[in-house]
């Protein structure tokens, strides 16, 4: 688990996405750092569970992970799951590799969220050739479990 601090969150399970068949970015990729603000949002994935917080005054959704919401100020919120599936907003495709040993090409997309009041997420797209990535493709959430207490939400074409 990324972070020090456990149960912060008590959540509901519900969708719960496959895991991937192999890892994305090579072992010597930094993990991600978890803190008490985004701790809960991890916990969950760890669970394979894609939850966005909701302020509870506004209701307004926000992700990623902050004290306060944009909307309104609110200090108040409560965590809500979403289905895991979107669509591609925008992409990129990177040809320079960040760390020794990755495969390229890779994808970097901004995945707009179903049900989720409108947020949208940046993250990799896995499992589909970079030339066939389209705007509006129908899109469905994959984790990588990094380890037992770390996974990390991908994005595949949505599977009929
Ligand atoms: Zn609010």
């Amino acid at each position: 688990m990324p972070g020090d601090q456990r149960g912060l969150c008590s959540l509901e399970r519900g969708f719960v996405g496959e895991s991937m068949s192999e890892r994305y970015f090579p072992d010597g990729m930094p993990p991600p750092l978890a803190d008490p603000t985004t701790l809960p949002w991890w916990e969950a994935a760890a669970d394979h569970r894609l939850v966005v917080q909701r302020c509870a005054d506004c209701q307004a959704t926000r992700l990623p992970p902050a004290p306060v919401c944009a909307a309104c100020r609110s200090t108040e919120f409560d965590w809500t799951e979403v289905p895991g599936a979107g669509s591609v907003y925008t992409f990129t495709i990177v040809h320079r590799p960040i760390a020794a040993d990755q495969q390229l090409p890779f994808v970097i997309a901004v995945v707009a969220l179903e049900n989720s009041g409108g947020l949208r997420m940046i993250s990799n797209l896995v499992e589909v050739d970079p030339d066939d990535v389209e705007i509006g493709m129908a899109l469905e959430v994959v984790w990588e479990d990094m380890s037992e207490d770390l996974a990390i939400p991908r994005f595949r074409p949505q599977r009929a």
